[in-house]
């Protein structure tokens, strides 16, 4: 055993021994049948964020990638190494999901970095980047909760940024054609990390409400 990664290593062993005993068919289905998930979740990085978890899900359920702020860059058909994209192109158009699931939270990091004067370094500048696409929810929320406490800010921002994703979602070929064809349904939902409650994004009065009411 590495002891620098024990707690890991204990929960591996804990794993084998009972859930993957409990959940053994599935896994044999699953390798014999290919995956077929339901959904693309496009989630932040963020370690208190388990979308998993979070959703009750089960291996072969969600397509997952996560990426520092939950962040979908705009279509942009260049020689370069796009991960997100390349996760959208081949959820939507190999596995054929039929939803996606664009999934902010509460406190993201990213996401107040963007009220922060961060210096570029050349260990930082992939980030300082990656962080652009989260400008315009920043304008926004700016001008729109200026007078407010910074945390009421930084939600609306959170939220309102998780709406410009599913914008850029809308600029990949395959993801505007299934949409317009009604074959795939995108989502947006902000993740409150204090409280463990989703809440969704209504496009028909541009609200955030509980996805689950108790
Ligand atoms: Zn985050």
């Amino acid at each position: 055993m590495d002891s620098r990664l024990e707690a890991f290593e204990k929960g591996h062993e804990a794993f084998q021994k009972i859930k993957f005993k409990q959940g053994q068919e599935r896994y044999k289905k699953l390798v014999e049948e290919g995956q077929n998930p339901k959904a693309l979740f496009i989630g932040c990085s963020d370690s208190r964020v388990m979308p998993a978890m979070i959703t009750g899900s089960k291996a072969g359920d969600l397509f997952i990638v996560r990426n520092i702020g939950n962040f979908v860059a705009p279509y942009n058909p260049t020689a370069n190494y796009h991960a997100t994209a390349s996760a959208i192109e081949y959820a939507v158009s190999v596995l054929e999901v039929s939803d996606v699931i664009v999934c902010g939270h509460s406190h993201c990091g990213a996401i107040a970095s963007l009220f922060k004067d961060i210096k570029q370094t050349p260990e930082n500048i992939h980030t300082i980047k990656w962080l652009e696409l989260g400008k315009e929810a920043k304008k926004v929320a700016s001008l729109a909760y200026k007078h407010d406490n910074k945390e009421i800010m930084l939600r609306y921002t959170e939220k309102i940024s998780v709406v410009y994703q599913l914008d850029n979602l809308l600029t990949y070929p395959a993801v505007k054609r299934r949409v317009e064809e009604g074959t795939l349904f995108l989502h947006g939902w902000h993740y409150f990390i204090e409280n463990g409650t989703i809440e969704y994004y209504d496009d028909e009065t541009y609200e955030f409400k509980a996805l689950v009411h108790k």
